[in-house]
């Protein structure tokens, strides 16, 4: 055993009068435990993002919480905000620069070149729900650690199919019954060439303008102009509205294939708003781009985003492959679902609690609350030898709806007390085949699952 150095060792004189106490952890800023009431809601919210991508024909991935740096420098392009500054970036042992993922899109795009998706039939439609990381200045509705619900279709360009993904988000929040807290925005940013153009064109517009834009805007000039357009400072929203627009440097093609995307949109009844300034912030998308924006905050806590990603492939090494996609904050969704006061199913809920006394009652409560259990009810007890009152407390903080209560004499009598926990009622049954006779009472249908159903 290595001795511990002085100066890390607390001196015996300090220690004398006061134990010194263990140093008590918490979360790091920016991370937060997933507690039990979250889950219904994460829950609920899976099964809705499981369920449309179902219907859809997509299919789960899970890809590594860790890639390598460049996986999303390249994708999201070094300019953008999550690449400059948000990134969770180690070293491993050997030096290679590792990062933990901001985001789904190019681990995904990744593990689609690496497994050669491109031999199966197309497109291939992958979704998952995943935790991100990201290096952000935590506050309300931002988080470091934060978890997404996230749909990719790869391997085909067609107005189509972004209309239909556009249309997946709109439901999964109809089932959520959020779907009126939010607006869909949407723009096109043309091709590659288009926006390469419309930057320069940018760029000698506010060449001369510099110093009257924020001093954020003024860094973007340099890095990312694009971002200045969706700038929330006043004075830079004002020469925002003068600069060269967008649309006018989108090919006819973009410019038809965005029309056709509104016309879907409208076909499948999507309400959406058009916003010429959503230029999303990495530079991999092209055409078509969406958000969704929480109705009274707009851009601020936006719950999702995605868009059209033709060129992302090549720069991840593969070949010419488009794609669309979108992801959705799973905390910004809760925070509306629970603004909204929409209740969640609790499937978490105790039937039965069963108390005992002695050992010959334990042995029989043990047995009991397991059979309960494969009987597909759900049941706790059998457990400590607290005093039959603490454990009826204990049933009761529980929430069981019966308590089965094996005292000693009942159990010496091959009997037990059946208490309705809601009305205080009791009765006394026997302990053949006792675990019916409850189950009638409760009438409640048994929550069991069968593996491969
Ligand atoms: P983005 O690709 O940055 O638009 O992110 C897509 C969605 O993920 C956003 O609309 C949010 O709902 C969610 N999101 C992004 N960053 C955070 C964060 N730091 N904390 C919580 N949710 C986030």
């Amino acid at each position: 055993m290595t001795e511990l150095n002085n100066t890390t060792t607390p001196n015996v004189s300090e220690t004398e009068n006061s134990t010194p106490q263990p140093k008590k952890f918490q979360t790091l800023r920016g991370f937060q435990d997933l507690l039990p009431e979250f889950q219904d809601y994460y829950t609920m919210i899976k099964k809705a993002a499981r369920h449309r991508g179902r219907q859809s024909g997509f299919k789960r991935i899970t890809t590594p919480i860790m890639e390598e740096t460049g996986v999303f420098s390249r994708s999201l392009g070094e300019s953008s905000d999550v690449v400059r500054k948000e990134m969770f970036t180690m070293t491993s042992r050997s030096g290679k620069l590792m990062t933990l993922k901001p985001e789904a899109t190019a681990g995904i795009m990744r593990a689609y070149i690496e497994h050669g998706m491109h031999t199966l039939p197309q497109p291939v439609q992958l979704y998952s729900i995943e935790p991100q990381f990201r290096y952000d200045r935590p506050q309300k509705g931002r988080f470091r650690q934060f978890h997404q619900v996230d749909f990719e279709v790869l391997g085909i360009k067609d107005p189509s199919v972004d209309a239909q993904m556009i249309h997946m988000a709109y439901k999964i929040l109809e089932d959520l019954h959020i779907a009126d807290r939010v607006d869909i925005q949407i723009n096109s940013l043309g091709s590659a060439e288009n926006r390469a153009e419309y930057i320069e064109a940018l760029r000698d517009f506010f060449f001369d303008k510099k110093q009257h834009l924020s001093e954020d805007s003024q860094a973007r000039l340099e890095t990312n102009p694009l971002r200045i357009l969706d700038s929330k400072d006043e004075d830079d929203q004002i020469l925002v509205s003068m600069a060269p627009k967008l649309k006018d440097f989108l090919s006819e093609e973009s410019k038809q294939y965005y029309e056709t995307v509104k016309e879907y949109l409208r076909e499948l009844e999507v309400p959406f708003y058009e916003n010429e300034g959503l230029v999303r912030g990495l530079d991999y998308y092209c055409d078509t781009v969406f958000e969704i924006w929480d109705k009274s905050q707009g851009a601020q806590n936006a719950i999702g985003g995605g868009g059209r990603y033709d060129g992302l492939a090549e720069l991840l090494g593969g070949q010419h492959t488009p794609a669309v996609g979108f992801a959705m904050g799973v905390e910004r969704i809760v925070q509306h679902m629970k603004d909204a006061k929409i209740t969640v199913p609790a499937k978490d809920k105790v039937h039965f609690f069963v108390a005992q006394l002695g050992e010959e009652g334990k042995k029989k409560a043990l047995k009991i609350t397991t059979n309960l259990r494969d009987l597909g009810y759900h049941a706790i007890g059998g457990m400590g030898k607290s005093s039959m009152k603490a454990q009826l407390k204990m049933a009761d903080k529980s929430g069981a709806r019966w308590a089965i209560i094996l005292g000693e004499v009942e159990v010496r009598e091959n009997k037990a007390i059946l208490r309705d926990m809601h009305l205080g009622k009791q009765e006394i049954l026997s302990l053949d085949n006792i675990e019916q006779a409850v189950i009638e009472k409760l009438n409640d249908s048994p929550d069991t699952y069968a593996l491969g159903e």
